[in-house]
């Protein structure tokens, strides 16, 4: 028997010829890919009683390439490290052209036995290929040294092969996946400007490579005036703004200099080759005049949002620090514009600047928290709620954009001890009420995590308030290189071990970066808002909320999408099938006193009906064409070319036929489907790669009708998730 499977005997499965639960968890839990597959190859080999395995993977080209090894004999890997050949080369090539196992006896009298290997003694394999039919990552090989196997698998260990294989097509699924979304997590998607993530990578390289010469400036800009264009106009007139801004501050900077968007309205710009303070001074003097004029918007309506502008030196710190001290400066320079004073500081140091409380780790007024339910769509239920910091001072509530970026680390951690100890006596204090089993999520920057005692500190309190970890959700907003920090991640792992459950925030924001879900035991992952709020008019948002909805899937973290805005947006969210949201949409924030009537009303939530077709058109869309792809890879022979046979397929028909150019596309593929159907056993690969590009073609024009305002005549009324 050379390359037939292995005829199946009922009963012959031997006991250890599963993989054990244990070795399940463990796989689960590893981010590694390298580790994951020598945990995942091991597992096989024990199963098949082989000596080791490899990865052989495909590498975009016609050739093959050994990755990873797991327990072979070093004389095999020094041969097979860097060794190339041709895709239909060796037992390899033959399980790849069959798309079957391969299970080869005698490797020696194999007429596809490569002689290098030959010498180097390997005398049995067997070969599974990795990955569906249209996206063959390659093959596993388990090989056998020395003396071939008595018997070929039996059909138990052959299971448990294909099993890893699809495990392990599945970790390179999600490392594909992941690198597609750091590239997207880099930039802006309103402004296209790198964004704050990107900056800082760019600016951790500037300064390692120039250490201080030629200097090197930061300016931190912050749009005076622009929350009340957003509440008064509405966001889309924000936006506007934040676009222009954009397009003035890029052209206003000199070639060379590096503009990026940090969130919200804070902007930045790296301002290489200045030489001294006069320069400086120039330089900002003239950013802040050429950036004042007002904005004339859609409507006749005029809107002055000024700069104030805040910059640091580079010195021997790396770029979060020097991103801090510009922050600290802008904010000293806040309100200048309306006493008609210079509009930017530049951060003197070290010398504490006047007026700040350098020294004193008091808060800078007195905590207030509002609460801002979490809910869920499906079962209409508020999951959780987070708590939001709000600053009394002189009568006035400051919002944290007034006073986050001017604590200094000391003020940072009392305002997490703060936090935490109002939000607990207030979930306790809720419980008392009647308010049985709220949870509730925090804040916390990773500076403030570092402490060794936090997780005690954090215990303690929980015990006081008669509260189970499970009811505290710490969200970080990571910012920069800390959450790398041993004393922080040890302080994290502690916590997750109580209990209390971990969440990344603001992700794609570039405050968050990806790699870190790998480095932590997560829990949740709260996507930003920046990616959500507008999914209703920037189409091709929906596939990336779409991805970090399968990443999150994939991770086995909860997702929870910020910035519901309006029922456009919630309705989305649904037809993706996000469940947990956050937003205006459902609910603002409110004190701790207005949260059981909000809740009482909440109990009550009914989704309104949405307006947007196109996008919701193009959700489920995205949704048919992966329920039919993944149908074509897996089981083609079920496949029926049904038409709108179910009401969201109507629904979806429905709207198509209004875009004429997107109803084509439908139909070319709903004809392609039929046949791929008539003539399932054939080979797919052509026609199903067609048809993955008719639906992307046919997204791409539902996104341009959408930006170019096209107006539906009829929208549905069925306003259902999918
Ligand atoms: P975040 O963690 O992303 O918190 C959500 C923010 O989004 C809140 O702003 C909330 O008012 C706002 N928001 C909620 N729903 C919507 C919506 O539908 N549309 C829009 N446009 N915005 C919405 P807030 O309270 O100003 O907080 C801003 C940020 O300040 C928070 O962003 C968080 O990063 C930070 N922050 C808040 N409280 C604390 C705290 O206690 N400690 C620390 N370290 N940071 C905090
Ligand atoms: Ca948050
Ligand atoms: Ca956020």
């Amino acid at each position: 028997m050379r390359h037939a499977r292995p005829p199946a005997r009922p009963g012959d499965a031997a006991p250890q010829a599963q993989i054990g639960t244990e070795v399940i968890r463990r796989l689960a839990a590893q981010r590694d890919l390298e580790r994951f597959f020598e945990l995942a190859a091991a597992e096989a080999a024990r199963v098949l009683h082989a000596d080791g395995a490899a990865l052989i993977e495909t590498d975009g080209t016609e050739q093959l390439r050994y990755r990873f090894f797991q327990g072979l004999p070093d004389d095999y890997r020094r041969l097979a490290t860097g060794f190339r050949f041709a895709r239909d080369e060796g037992t390899a090539g033959q399980a790849l052209r069959l798309g079957t196992p391969v299970y080869t006896p005698h490797y020696a009298a194999s007429s596809h036995a490569l002689p290098d290997f030959v010498r180097s003694g390997l005398c049995a394999n067997l070969v599974v290929p990795v990955g569906p039919a249209d996206d063959r990552r390659g093959v596993i090989a388990l090989a056998w040294f020395g003396q071939a196997p008595a018997h070929a698998p039996d059909s138990a260990q052959l299971a448990v092969v294909e099993m890893v294989a699809d495990l392990v097509y599945w970790a390179l699924h999600r490392q594909r996946l992941e690198l597609s979304l750091e590239q997207q997590a880099r930039h802006d998607p309103l402004t296209g400007l790198p964004n704050r993530r990107y900056l800082l990578e760019r600016l951790d390289a500037m300064l390692r490579r120039h250490a201080g010469t030629p200097p090197l400036a930061l300016a931190w800009l912050d749009l005076d005036g622009f929350k009340p264009v957003n509440d008064l106009h509405g966001h889309e007139q924000g936006d506007a703004v934040l676009g222009l801004f954009a397009e003035r501050l890029r052209t206003a900077v000199r070639e060379g200099d590096f503009v990026a968007r940090l969130g919200g309205d804070e902007f930045a710009v790296v301002l290489c080759d200045v030489h001294d303070e006069q320069e400086l001074h120039e330089l900002l003097r003239r950013l802040s005049s050429g950036l004042e004029r007002p904005y004339r918007l859609r409507g006749g309506v005029s809107v002055r949002c000024p700069p104030s502008i805040g910059a640091a030196w580079a010195r021997d710190g790396d770029a979060e620090s020097l991103l801090r001290d510009a922050d600290r400066a802008m904010y000293l320079a806040k309100g200048r514009h309306r006493t008609g004073q210079a509009a930017w500081r530049v951060f003197a140091s070290p010398a504490p600047e006047p007026g700040t409380h350098e020294t004193d780790s008091a808060l800078p007024g007195t905590l207030e928290l509002h609460y801002q339910p979490v809910f869920d769509l499906e079962t209409r239920v508020v999951v959780r709620v987070e708590s939001l910091a709000r600053l009394r001072r002189q009568g006035r509530l400051l919002a944290p954009a007034e006073f986050l970026g001017a604590l200094d680390l000391r003020q940072q951690r009392r305002l997490l001890d703060a936090v935490l100890e109002t939000a607990l006596g207030q979930l306790a204090q809720w419980e008392r009420q009647g308010l049985h089993g709220l949870s509730v999520s925090i804040n916390a920057e990773p500076y403030a995590l570092g402490d060794a005692d936090l997780a005690q500190r954090i215990a303690t309190l929980l015990q006081q308030h008669g509260l189970h970890a499970s009811r505290l959700t710490l969200e970080i907003l990571e910012r920069g290189a800390l959450l790398g920090r041993e004393a922080t991640v040890r302080q994290l792992t502690l916590l997750r071990a109580m209990g209390v459950r971990l969440a990344i925030d603001d992700l794609g924001t570039g405050h968050s970066s990806l790699l870190r879900l790998r480095s932590l035991p997560i829990d949740e992952i709260k996507l930003d808002r920046a990616f959500v709020r507008d999914i209703a008019r920037n189409l091709q948002d929906i596939a990336f909320v779409r991805s970090v909805r399968e990443l999150a899937h994939g991770l086995r973290v909860e997702l929870v999408a910020e910035g519901a805005e309006n029922p456009d947006v919630i309705g989305v969210l649904r037809a993706l099938g996000v469940r947990q949201v956050q937003g205006w949409g459902i609910a603002r924030e409110v004190p701790a006193a207005a949260l059981p009537r909000l809740l009482a009303q909440l109990a009550q939530w009914q989704p309104q009906v949405a307006d947007a077709a196109l996008a919701l058109a193009y959700a489920h869309h995205l949704n048919l064409d992966s329920h039919i792809l993944g149908l074509l890879r897996n089981a083609p022979a079920q496949l029926r070319a049904t038409d709108a046979a179910e009401p969201v397929q109507h629904q979806l028909e429905t709207t198509l036929r209004q875009v004429p150019r997107a109803w084509q596309l439908y139909r070319r593929q709903r004809i392609l489907l039929a046949d791929m159907a008539r003539h399932h056993e054939l080979d797919l690969r052509l026609p199903i790669r067609r048809y993955r590009q008719l639906g992307e073609s046919l997204r791409e024009c539902l996104a341009l009708a959408a930006r170019s305002g096209a107006q539906l005549c009829c929208t549905t009324t069925d306003n259902s998730g999918a």
